[in-house]
């Protein structure tokens, strides 16, 4: 650290140095980040002193907070948003921790607890299976990486269920890797790569089967499918029958995670944990519930300690202000981007992967330079994927599950930017 303090001027200019290596976003298709609405921006440097880890000093940024709770629950179709149950997080990476974190607590409790547990390891063993000593995860092969930090915080294995040709969980293969010591399943709406929502419903009922807690992952989807639905409502059914149930109206979904710092239109960092209601929790809120005698509290019981107020105003803000109405006119013109997007990548003679569902299309690029009808394998996309970057300064992603470019149609997207990605990706795969 130096020893005498830099001046203001000085101090702003260096600043400015750094923000001018930063992205304004303007070429930007990898991120399911975007630029926040200017309400979130206000509140969040009106609310710029909030901690809501501190609740008695922000007594009003709290009320933000349990109001933002009561919306999200709301938009996720619970049944009595009233007593939904849930808090703020840093991000999706957050929220999948904490909610894995109480499946397994609550797992642990019910070893000690027998009745209720009896009957669901009798289920099991009757029907044969393994008698892993690991405890166990089930989730979708397409799960983001958080999961992968989490197995290791958390000491659980992952067992990775198969996906089908349109990147959703097979149901089957779920239920077949269910044993005595699964904590849990994950779903996810709108996965990281694709954009697929699985099929919840069908584990909702296996959730309910084997009593086992089934935590929604929508980080992405979750400011998405709730207005994509809407959309299509009378227009075409089986889009609706994708987007149509994947949270709280299902009966086995115990908790949801969404992401405001995404589609969402807040400030980083904004996530928001909901699960269905506090009894879920009694088993295990105990293990993260502790006493603070030096707050204005008694007592907390979220993952972090100190926590932003004004990513609570921020959201609170944009949430309150975009309403219903407003995020479904964000979700429109995202989807009507994709839908241009679809034309000019028909011109230059490519076509989606797969039909995409939300704003997240990926392209596998055919191998022109073989002269064979096979696709380009993960070195070449990434070398079109480098040169996008370094010849015209297009920042687009690659897949794991398949060598493909993904690009993300986020609100910063303009049709303007597409059409000229697209003849600059265009004038690579011809060479
Ligand atoms: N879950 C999904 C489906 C995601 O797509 C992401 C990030 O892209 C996350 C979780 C992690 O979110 P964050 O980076 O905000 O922690």
């Amino acid at each position: 650290m130096n020893k005498k303090g830099v001046s203001e001027e000085e101090l702003l200019a260096e600043l400015s140095f750094f923000s001018d290596t930063d992205t304004n976003f303007k070429k930007v298709f990898s991120s399911m980040c975007t630029i926040p609405h200017p309400i979130a921006v206000v509140a969040q440097q009106q609310f710029s002193l909030s901690n809501i880890g501190d609740p008695g000093l922000f007594q009003g940024t709290c009320r933000m907070e349990m109001e933002i709770i009561r919306m999200s629950a709301f938009m996720l179709k619970h049944p009595d948003s009233v007593s939904a149950f849930g808090h703020m997080t840093s991000g999706g990476t957050e929220s999948n921790i904490e909610a894995v974190f109480h499946m397994k607590n609550r797992f642990l409790s019910f070893s000690s607890f027998s009745s209720s547990h009896e009957s669901k390891t009798q289920k099991i063993q009757n029907s044969s299976k393994l008698n892993d000593s690991k405890l166990n995860l089930i989730l979708p092969k397409t799960a983001h990486f958080s999961f992968e930090k989490i197995a290791n915080l958390l000491d659980i294995e992952l067992k990775k269920a198969d996906i089908d040709s349109d990147f959703r969980v097979i149901s089957e293969s779920v239920e077949s890797l269910i044993d005595k010591n699964t904590i849990g399943l994950i779903g996810i709406a709108g996965n990281t790569e694709f954009g697929e929502c699985d099929p919840i419903e069908s584990l909702s009922e296996i959730a309910l089967k084997y009593n086992l807690p089934l935590h929604i992952d929508a980080a992405f989807g979750g400011f998405v499918y709730p207005f994509l639905e809407i959309e299509n409502e009378s227009k075409d059914e089986s889009k609706n029958e994708i987007a149509n149930k994947f949270a709280f109206d299902l009966p086995g979904v115990t908790s949801v995670s969404i992401d405001p710092h995404k589609m969402g239109l807040s400030v980083i960092p904004a996530g928001v944990l909901v699960f269905r209601d506090e009894s879920f929790l009694n088993l295990s809120l105990d293990k993260i519930k502790v006493q603070t005698p030096y707050l204005t509290s008694k007592y907390q019981s979220t993952l972090t300690g100190t926590r932003s107020g004004s990513s609570v105003a921020a959201t609170y803000a944009v949430m309150k202000h975009l309403g219903f109405d407003g995020y479904k006119k964000n979700v429109a013109y995202c989807m009507d981007l994709v839908n241009h997007f679809k034309k000019e990548l028909s011109k230059i003679g490519l076509k989606p992967y797969i039909s995409p569902k939300i704003n997240i299309i990926v392209v596998s690029i055919e191998n022109k330079n073989k002269k064979i009808a096979d696709c380009a394998d993960y070195a070449e996309i990434e070398k079109i994927r480098s040169q996008l970057l370094e010849k015209y300064g297009w920042n687009v992603s690659a897949t794991k599950t398949i060598p493909a470019l993904r690009f993300v149609l986020m609100p910063h997207v303009t049709k303007e930017d597409i059409t000229r990605m697209i003849s600059d990706l265009k004038e690579l795969i011809d060479y």
